[in-house]
């Protein structure tokens, strides 16, 4: 799997997280500050799909430990997502620039249903595509949908970023304060010591499909530009 830096077409993961900016609920400052970074990559080339976690909302493994129905809980959990989708885009085209909601549970009135060709034909057009509501299904998590949306749209690295980690370890580094950050790794090594920063299905389909992905730190100014402009950040990880 070779890493093809600088990218023409990347899928970028957002962590619901940092949406809330740590509380339940939209922080504008913050989405907006995303919003700028995101306008200043693809103004320069890049096109970009992006997939946003729903965890400063609700997540189904939570609402379960609080007496819900699992596969019930999943779809708030997916509703939720749909709602930072909506903010992002409102962020995105204050910022100039073109967007496109497509989720995966159909409503016609905020956002396309999830049509893959629709969805590169956006970008080459120069348009951000915001993927929403996760893949639809109960059990999958937005990481999982991240690889797989950029595997089916022919994206050439799919850049998940995270709230207070800064990459991959080979130990959890809240924890650990020996706790050391990978360079790069493989597939198999991340598999193998069952490394949990990004989900295991995430990782096998990326894997399977020799998708390079790069794991890096949402908190620093200007991360996310830096990743989808293929500048080196947070930890590398291949086939
Ligand atoms: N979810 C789901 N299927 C999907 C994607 C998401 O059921 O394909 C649900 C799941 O309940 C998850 C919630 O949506 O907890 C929010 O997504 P996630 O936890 O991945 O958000 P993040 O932690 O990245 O903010």
């Amino acid at each position: 799997a070779e890493d093809l830096r600088p990218y023409k077409r990347v899928l970028l993961k957002l962590s619901g997280e940092v949406f809330g900016g740590g509380k339940v609920g939209l922080d504008p400052a913050v989405i907006k500050g995303i919003a700028k970074q995101i306008a200043e990559a693809v103004r320069s080339g890049v096109q970009v799909s992006v997939v946003i976690g729903g965890g400063n909302f609700f997540r189904g493994a939570q609402l379960q430990e609080q007496g819900m129905d699992r596969a019930r809980a999943d779809y708030i959990g997916m509703l939720g997502t749909v709602m930072n989708c909506l903010a992002l885009q409102d962020f995105l085209e204050k910022e100039g620039i073109d967007t496109r909601v497509q989720t995966a549970i159909t409503m016609g009135q905020v956002a396309e249903p999830y049509i893959p060709r629709r969805a590169m034909r956006h970008m080459e057009k120069g348009r951000v595509v915001i993927f929403g509501a996760g893949a639809g299904m109960p059990y999958f998590s937005t990481d999982t949908v991240s690889a797989q949306r950029a595997l089916e749209t022919g994206c050439q690295a799919v850049l998940m970023s995270k709230s207070g980690v800064d990459g991959v370890y080979d130990s959890d580094p809240r924890t650990n304060p020996d706790a050391r950050r990978y360079e790069h790794l493989t597939y198999a090594e991340a598999l193998a010591k069952n490394l949990k920063v990004i989900d295991a299905a995430a990782f096998s389909l990326c894997s399977e499909n020799k998708l390079p992905m790069i794991v890096f730190g949402m908190e620093g100014e200007g991360n996310v530009a830096r990743a989808v402009r293929g500048e080196k950040i947070g930890t590398l990880v291949t086939a």
